[in-house]
């Protein structure tokens, strides 16, 4: 008889809990390892006691300061299956050498294995998303149709999700996303986190809140039903879009209990294509959201494990500023900028904004100012309620800080307020104009943009993707001044 020790992200059905009962570990001291954002702890928490509930007799929920300490007080060999962090790999590696685990098997959180993603990696010279992901559809054959072919024509319908948001609308027009109802469970967590935090020195970050996400098998279920049903429609052609009064827009909110491994990935992208099938949703929106599932998110898996972990603390770019104290503490009202204000605000209150939030302001302000990859990496691991040690690395150093010289991306994703302006309501309300370069009004966006290229210029001038946008910044007569005022600017909030 062989316990499986189940980590607190590998809590639904697809990790087979097997008939010799499951290990849950409650590490006090994981817990504080790091400052994380206090809704994130809850979510943890809360997703392994449900779980533990949920088994009943033939689970062991320990609760000890370190995993070595349950593993001893278990007093019995355990199975696990491969765990998400390199940390947490290395000390299943230990314990693999000292008797405590008895075998590692592959995670089914992902639906590509390590091996298999090798084997599709090979020599390639560059791992292309846009390569993987076909791999993906056709192995999986979502959205396939006769000898491999895509349905609709085409693999990616991304240019048909960039849409704005609707003209004078303050929110998407779409029923509310899946809210899940706190119950006892979350008390008790709620309970504990305040007395920890106050008695125990427990560091957090972020505000209180109620619980936003699914942590059960059954909340996760719900959450991708009412997505698929109401949502997922409007989900692709506003995917990009942000409005100040609508945090969630059409996003599915699924990560979290995607990242807790509640749902099997396949079984997400399945149910959304039958969807397109039935005729309930567009291709367009369907086709995104399979992307992010069995694409990008499964990408950004492998690539942890396969750029190994010096690959955080690559920095192309020179990038060396620390996190000012206002950015590390999400203090949003310290800041003026309109779209980094509310942003801020929603990392704060609910430790999750969706991807262009992520990336065109937060991740394109990290990149203006010149912000260390590796500290903001962390930042984004710790504040955001789907953030693990998986999850970043990827996002942050590769996609939005263009550090790690173009392994994944061909270009850095910065723009100046136009895009911002483009995409959102922010720039109406805000005392800044997005046109603006110098003086009182100019974007701190706008002319970060063109601070930037002037930094950057001499480590991306072969690229050619960058060549037209270096060459622009010669033509403007107020360079100067704008890399002045922002260089003045130093590490203020704008
Ligand atoms: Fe953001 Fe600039 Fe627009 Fe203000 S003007 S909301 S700082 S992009």
């Amino acid at each position: 008889m062989t316990r499986r020790w189940l980590f607190a992200d590998q809590l639904g059905p697809h990790f087979d809990v097997g008939r010799d009962g499951v290990l849950l570990v409650e590490s006090r001291r994981a817990l504080g390892r790091r400052r994380y954002h206090r809704q994130k702890l809850h979510l943890v928490l809360s997703a392994l006691r449900h779980r533990a509930a949920e088994l009943g007799d033939s689970a062991v929920l320990l609760r000890t300061d370190t995993y070595g300490e349950a593993l001893r007080e278990l007093g019995e060999p355990v199975r696990v299956y491969e765990p998400t962090s390199r940390s947490a790999a290395d000390f299943v590696s230990r314990q693999l050498e000292n008797g405590r685990v008895e075998a590692v098997d592959p995670t089914p959180g992902f639906s590509l294995s390590r091996n298999d993603f090798q084997h599709w990696a090979g020599d390639r010279r560059r791992l292309r998303m846009e390569d993987f992901y076909r791999f993906q559809r056709q192995r999986l054959g979502l959205l396939v149709e006769g000898d491999g072919h895509p349905v609709g024509g085409r693999w990616s319908f991304d240019e048909d999700n960039r849409e704005p948001p609707p003209k004078g609308a303050d929110h998407l027009d779409v029923p509310a996303p899946y809210r899940p109802r706190e119950d006892d469970v979350d008390a008790q967590v709620r309970a504990d986190l305040d007395r920890w935090e106050r008695d125990e020195g427990l560091e957090t970050v972020g505000r209180d809140g109620p619980r936003l996400f699914a942590v059960t098998r059954r909340e996760a279920l719900a959450a991708l039903d009412r997505f698929v049903t109401h949502r997922l429609g409007a989900f692709g052609p506003h995917e990009d879009a942000m409005l100040r009064g609508d945090w969630a827009m059409a996003h599915s909110l699924l990560s979290v209990p995607l990242n807790l491994g509640l749902l099997d990935p396949v079984e997400v992208a399945e149910r959304a294509v039958r969807a397109f099938h039935d005729g309930d949703a567009p291709l367009a929106s369907v086709e995104g959201f399979v992307r992010q599932v069995v694409g990008w998110r499964e990408y950004v898996w492998h690539l942890y494990w396969h750029f190994g972990p010096a690959y955080r603390s690559r920095n192309g770019l020179g990038a060396r500023e620390p996190l000012p104290q206002w950015f590390d503490d999400l203090d949003a009202d310290a800041v003026e900028a309109a779209c980094l204000s509310d942003v801020l605000a929603g990392v704060r209150d609910r430790g999750w904004v969706h991807h262009i939030p992520r990336l065109m302001v937060l991740g394109n302000w990290a990149a203006e100012r010149g912000y260390d990859p590796d500290a903001l990496t962390e930042w984004f691991q710790t504040r955001f309620v789907d953030g693990y040690d998986w999850v970043m690395p990827a996002n942050v150093v590769g996609m939005s800080q263009y550090a790690d010289g173009g392994a994944m991306t061909t270009k850095p994703y910065v723009s100046g307020g136009a895009y911002i302006n483009k995409m959102s309501d922010y720039c109406g309300g805000c005392r800044y104009r997005p046109t603006v370069r110098v003086g009182e009004d100019a974007c701190p966006f706008t002319a970060g943009y063109w601070a930037y290229l002037d930094r950057t210029a001499d480590r991306l001038e072969g690229n050619p993707r960058m060549a037209r946008p270096l060459q622009q910044r010669h033509r403007l007569a107020d360079l100067d001044a704008a890399v002045e005022q922002e260089r003045a600017r130093g590490a203020a909030a704008p």
